[in-house]
């Protein structure tokens, strides 16, 4: 097992080897083996708004967004199954209501973003909408994925997709427009979602980065069950290094500094957000070592 990007999952995996080499028996939707993966997945963070009508409402790594409409409110992840309460509490905070919430969309199939889904459709009414190659992920719970389908502990209440999303989709909700952008690779309909924000009078273009990590064990050039992965981690560079970005934001609050940024962001000064540098280096970095692992399993493949 090679680890590669830095990637909270990692923790996940070790998490799941301890509980399993102490023979702890798993239920699928046990909560507390997926919550005690990493602390800053559950712990709160004062939720603010990051520009526009753009909302930080996660916790201190599970990045969780608020977009807020005169038609009411697009929330972007719903974390693990315990986040829902920790996302309402910090929507509720902000002054807004949890029952406006109308469209929940996620950033992949991993039961870090979307294994509160299920609760949070519930309590709200929204619509599900989800990129189509993560649509059988997100309704069987997790028990589809081609990497963790024997893995109950990264398993989660399966939700209805109410509209399956295509690369480019649009999703539209009183006056605001956001795109998906399909970046496959680290699950098999990762979505880059970006959105045109108004702050001060200047228009500025915010990404929310899916994922661009190969996980541990990802075999990038010959997997059974998704013998196309290393051309989509392509085609996943090639669409993220082609997105106009001034606000840098993704699935994790780790991807663009959410602990440093949040405590400079002040009335009247610079927005820490505003960080396309900070873009194109992440982005830079992650295609750097995709390259560098393919090159690997090509070298292992041709020498064995
Ligand atoms: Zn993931």
């Amino acid at each position: 097992m090679t680890h590669l990007t830095p990637h909270p999952t990692r923790r996940v995996i070790l998490g799941s080897i301890l509980a399993s080499a102490a023979c702890i028996s798993i239920d699928p939707f046990d909560r507390s083996a997926q919550a005690a993966s990493n602390p800053d997945w559950i712990t709160p963070f004062p939720p603010f708004k990051i520009a526009g009508n753009l909302y930080y409402v996660g916790s201190r790594d599970l990045a969780s967004f608020l977009v807020t409409t005169p038609s009411g409110h697009i929330l972007i992840n719903s974390n693990l199954a315990t986040s829902p309460r920790q996302i309402r509490a910090a929507v509720e905070k902000l002054g807004f209501q949890w029952h406006d919430v109308k469209i929940l969309l996620i950033s992949h199939a991993h039961y870090d973003h979307c294994a509160g889904s299920a609760a949070i459709l519930h309590e709200t009414g929204a619509k599900y909408m989800v990129m189509d190659a993560d649509v059988s992920d997100v309704e069987s719970g997790g028990q589809k994925n081609f990497h963790f389908a024997h893995d109950k502990t990264f398993f989660y209440s399966p939700a209805k997709v109410d509209r399956i999303l295509h690369d480019g989709d649009k999703v539209e909700l009183g006056g605001t427009t956001l795109i998906a952008h399909k970046t496959a690779g680290h699950t098999k309909g990762c979505t880059t979602w970006t959105m045109k924000l108004t702050e001060n009078g200047r228009t500025l273009d915010a990404v929310i980065v899916g994922s661009p990590n190969i996980l541990s064990g990802y075999n990038l050039i010959n997997d059974p069950g998704y013998p196309k992965m290393a051309a989509d981690f392509e085609q996943q560079f090639k669409t993220l290094k082609s997105l106009p970005c001034d606000i840098f934001l993704g699935a994790h609050g780790a991807y663009f500094n959410l602990l440093e940024k949040a405590p400079r962001l002040k009335p009247g000064g610079a927005n820490p957000f505003i960080d396309p540098a900070g873009y194109r280096a992440f982005v830079a970095d992650h295609e750097q070592s995709f390259r560098a692992e393919l090159a690997k399993q090509q070298a292992a493949a041709h020498h064995s």
